[in-house]
């Protein structure tokens, strides 16, 4: 049997992101770390339930079951990182555009005030985890989760994605967590992104 999942393409060349995030740790977060969740997922759901589903009904249906740890921090951990490399674009950074600016300027009365807000959430998640902005209805809102967890599994909408955990940002920044945060929101975050996942 072949495995069903695979490692999806990078949306861009592996140093496109560089200086910001360099194509060093792109080779060890994507090429290791992205690939190793995708192939023990492989393993782990291998003549199960599991292999003929999703990622999204993997990760919805063994959330906070104790003996399908394994099973859901592999699979929402493999969305999870997908979503994040197209939440960053070469070309993203700066003020947003489109239908997102009009909900940024609504919910939070200024993109500067946005950043602050989703740059808190980066900043404050305490050890491994995500920081998110989601739609709630006609409204967004910023949120962090641990670990692999991710808005869906809490029944929101996810818009955008900074991955926190130490991998992400060590070899570039080493413990410079808010300067990782700072340079990724000026310099990479997809806005054209976010427009797209707005339902
Ligand atoms: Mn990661």
């Amino acid at each position: 049997m072949s495995a069903p999942f695979s490692l999806p393409k990078l949306p861009y060349a592996d140093d496109a992101l560089a200086p910001v995030i360099s194509a060093n740790t792109i080779g060890f977060h994507y090429g290791k770390h992205h690939n190793a969740y995708v192939n023990n997922l492989n393993k782990l759901v291998e003549g199960t339930e599991y292999a003929d589903m999703s990622l999204e009904d993997i990760f919805q249906k063994t959330f906070q079951q104790p003996d399908k740890v394994g099973i859901f921090n592999n699979a929402a951990q493999v969305w999870n990182h997908t979503f994040y490399w197209n939440s960053l674009s070469p070309n993203g950074g700066g003020k947003p555009s489109g239908k997102i600016a009009e909900l940024v300027e609504k919910a939070f009365g200024s993109t500067d005030k946005f950043l602050e807000e989703f740059s808190k959430a980066a900043a404050t998640q305490f050890g491994s985890g995500w920081a998110w902005v989601v739609q709630e209805g006609d409204s967004i809102s910023v949120m962090k989760t641990p670990n692999a967890e991710n808005p869906i599994v809490h029944g929101k909408k996810p818009l955008l994605t900074i991955d926190v955990w130490e991998h992400a940002y060590y070899l570039d920044y080493q413990n410079r967590r808010p300067d990782y945060i700072k340079a990724v929101l000026e310099k990479l975050i997809n806005w054209e992104f976010a427009n797209q996942n707005l339902g």
